[in-house]
């Protein structure tokens, strides 16, 4: 009979009797073996298991096979995926485990802004030089890919934020193809659901699952997918387990939970942008409207070739300028202010005095990001309650 002292100490007997219906969450940094001989098995690969949580999770690894099988609907491949502490900690890994010193990263000017940050403060320190240039040009990406054949990684998004600017992938992937060089989306705005970017060619998708994914905004994580399993498990995985950016097994639990209703979430998400995409274009406070679903936006026929809805996100400009646009703001009663998006509530942000604050003012008239643009994540509630907040901040 062991001590009282003993007794606490002691980690209890596995209290499982039958299975149990929830994904359960497991907080443990480390896994007890049975024996020596299981142990140098586990260790050795030639039984599977887990170690040490920094590893590798059983609940963390669950979700990020539940990304990878929608990121891989349909198609003919496996595909395997890592989830990350942060969409930023999926990005710091994507670089790390694809370049070495001396190679370039091709992108756009338009990225979310941390991803800009990261490629143009961390990357040169690791040798790592950026390459931003306007991708929605083919013949310029060409020439770009051309003359730097150090470009070993052609790094996107679309759609874009805040001005929902979407990318040919089909087309872009064949010419990065063409010149050996690797191809990584972020696919944040859209989620698996409205896009998959591997059926136009891509070799890695990330997401900040901080987002759409978890919905609820109660977890910050991030994963990569990527086309090539063997890749994913040496390369990948064996950078995210020297720099430690893996999540919280309650983090990847949150997203798991929030998953379970991403397709009503998104269904409404864009009935719901449509609906007040059409309202803020017929107001006359309101000079243009950017929704990808407005037949009318520069991007609409590419976003339809390539995206199976057109999601939750929009801006639009209150004629004006800064004034008009601080005015509605501090009017609104029933939408929130919050710097995020994708959760089911209906998020204000003005990019100006908040995302790109630190972005110079010619960069942001360059990427149509005007003093009075606000940027709308819309929500999932009863619409009118929306539009009729939208109404009586801009009368
Ligand atoms: C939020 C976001 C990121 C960064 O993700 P975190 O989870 O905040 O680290 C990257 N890309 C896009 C498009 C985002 O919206």
């Amino acid at each position: 009979m062991p001590s009282f002292d003993s007794i606490c100490v002691r980690e209890v007997p596995d209290p499982r009797t039958t299975k149990p219906h929830i994904l359960p969450l497991y907080l443990t940094s480390s896994y007890a073996f049975d024996s020596i001989d299981d142990q140098i098995q586990v260790f050795n690969k030639e039984k599977s298991g887990h170690t040490y949580s920094r590893y590798g999770n059983p609940t963390v690894e669950a979700v990020a096979s539940k990304i990878t099988q929608l990121e891989c609907f349909d198609l003919d491949h496996e595909g395997h995926g890592i989830m990350f502490s942060s969409g930023m900690a999926a990005l710091h890994t994507l670089l790390l485990s694809t370049l070495k010193s001396g190679d370039a990263v091709l992108t756009q000017g338009n990225l979310y802004g941390g991803s800009t940050e990261l490629l143009q403060k961390i990357g040169p320190r690791c040798g790592i030089k950026p390459i931003l240039t306007d991708l929605s040009d083919l013949g310029n990406v060409e020439d770009v890919l051309r003359k730097n054949p150090s470009i070993q990684l052609l790094y996107f998004e679309t759609p874009t934020n805040p001005t929902l600017q979407c990318i040919d992938m089909e087309a872009i992937c064949l010419l990065a193809k063409k010149h050996g060089c690797l191809t990584a989306v972020d696919n944040t705005f859209a989620t698996p659901y409205l896009q998959r970017p591997f059926k136009f060619g891509v070799d890695l998708i990330m997401h900040s699952t901080t987002k759409y994914l978890n919905g609820h905004g109660n977890s910050t994580t991030g994963i990569l997918v990527g086309r090539d399993k063997e890749f994913m498990q040496t390369q990948v995985w064996g950078t995210m387990k020297l720099i430690g950016t893996n999540p919280g097994p309650m983090d990847a639990w949150l997203v798991h939970q929030g998953m379970k209703t991403l397709t009503l979430r998104m269904d409404r998400h864009c009935q719901n942008a449509q609906a007040i995409a059409e309202f803020l274009d017929d107001h006359p406070k309101v000079s243009f409207v950017n929704y990808i679903g407005l037949p009318k936006h520069p991007y609409h026929a590419i976003a339809k070739k390539q995206m199976e809805g057109f999601g939750g996100m929009l801006s639009f400009e209150v004629k004006g300028g800064l004034e008009p646009a601080l005015d509605f703001l501090r009017k609104l009663r029933f939408c929130t202010m919050a710097p995020t998006l994708g959760d089911v509530d209906t998020l204000v942000l003005h990019p100006v005095t908040s995302s790109h604050l630190n972005v110079a003012p010619e960069i942001r008239e360059q990427n149509g990001i005007t003093d009075g643009m606000i940027r709308l994540s819309v929500g999932i509630e009863g619409v009118e309650d929306i539009i009729g907040d939208l109404r009586q901040a801009l009368a």
